[in-house]
C-alpha cells in the first residue's frame, strides 16, 4: 500500500488532501504541530498520526522515525506572514515566513529522503503558490500585481527553486510544485475564492503521479506550468 505524509494536515488544504489519498487508498499519516488537533484530524480522516512541526528539528526527526516507509511526502504546511507591503516588509518578516515555508520543507526532506529513497514510486509534492512564479510576477498584466507582498512571494519562488534542485539530484522521485489557486481557508480568512475540494485538486494529481509523470515542474490546478 503507498505510504504518504502530509504536513500541516490538521485543517484545510492539507486536510482535503489526507482525505483524498486516503479515498484512493493510500494509507496515509498526517503532520500536525499541535498533538491534540491533529488527533482529531487524524481520528476523523482514519489517518495515522505524527506530532510534526515543520520548525522543529526534533519533531521532524522523531516523525520520520515513527513512519519508517515512504512513498509520498506533502510538504504543504506554510503561513502567509500578513499582508505586508514592500514598504513594511522587514528582515525578521522574511526570516519568519522563511523559517516556515523554505526552511521548513528543507528540514522535512532531508529527514524524508532516506526514506523516499527506499520507495518504488518516491514522490513529492511542494504546495507552492501563483505568488511565487517569477513569470507571472513579471507579467505587467500578472494576476497578483494587486496583491504585491513579497515576503511570501519570495518564500514560494525560493521553494519553486527548491523543487527544481531536488528534481534534478534525485531522478527517480517526481518532485513539482504546485499551485492551489486562491483557496477559502483560515489563511486567507475564507476570503478565497475556490473550495478545499478544488485547491487539493493539484496536489492530488501531482502526489498521484505515475514514474513516467513530469518532475522538476511548477503547476496550476489545470496542470498548466506557471513557471
Ligand atoms: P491554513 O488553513 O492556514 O493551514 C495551514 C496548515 O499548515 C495548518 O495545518 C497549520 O497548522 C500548518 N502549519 C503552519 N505552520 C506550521 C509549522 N511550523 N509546522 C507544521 N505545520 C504548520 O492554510 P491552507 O490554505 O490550507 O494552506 C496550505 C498550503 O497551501 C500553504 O503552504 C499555503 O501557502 C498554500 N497555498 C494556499 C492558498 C490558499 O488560497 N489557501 C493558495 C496558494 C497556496 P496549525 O493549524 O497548527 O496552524
Amino acid at each position: 500500500m503507498t505510504k504518504s505524509l502530509i504536513t500541516g494536515a490538521n485543517k484545510a488544504l492539507g486536510f482535503e488532501t489526507a482525505r483524498q489519498l486516503i479515498a484512493a487508498g493510500h494509507q496515509v499519516w498526517i503532520g500536525a504541530r499541535d498533538a491534540d488537533r491533529g488527533q482529531q484530524a487524524a481520528d476523523q480522516l482514519g489517518a495515522g498520526l505524527v506530532q510534526l512541526g515543520v520548525t522543529d528539528d526534533a519533531s521532524v526527526a522523531a516523525a520520520a522515525e515513527t513512519v519508517g516507509e515512504l512513498d509520498v511526502l506533502v510538504n504543504n504546511a506554510g503561513i502567509s506572514g500578513g499582508r505586508i507591503s514592500p514598504s513594511e516588509a522587514t528582515a525578521e518578516d522574511m526570516r519568519t515566513v522563511n523559517e516556515t515555508n523554505v526552511f521548513g520543507p528543507v528540514r522535512v526532506l532531508h529527514a524524508f529522503i532516506p526514506l523516499l529513497e527506499k520507495s518504488q514510486a518516491p514522490v513529492v509534492v511542494n504546495v507552492s503558490s501563483g505568488v511565487g512564479s517569477l513569470g507571472l510576477a513579471a507579467d505587467p498584466d500578472g494576476p497578483w500585481n494587486d496583491a504585491n507582498y513579497p515576503v511570501y512571494a519570495s518564500s514560494k519562488a525560493a521553494l519553486n527553486m527548491l523543487t527544481i534542485r531536488y528534481a534534478a539530484a534525485f531522478p527517480r522521485m517526481r518532485i513539482n510544485s504546485v499551485d492551489p489557486g486562491f483557496t477559502a481557508t483560515d489563511f486567507n480568512r475564507h476570503q478565497g475564492t475556490q473550495t478545499v475540494e478544488q485547491g487539493a485538486e493539484a496536489i492530488i494529481r501531482y502526489a498521484l503521479i505515475t514514474p513516467d509523470g513530469p518532475t522538476g515542474g511548477f503547476f496550476d490546478r489545470n496542470g498548466a506550468e506557471i513557471w
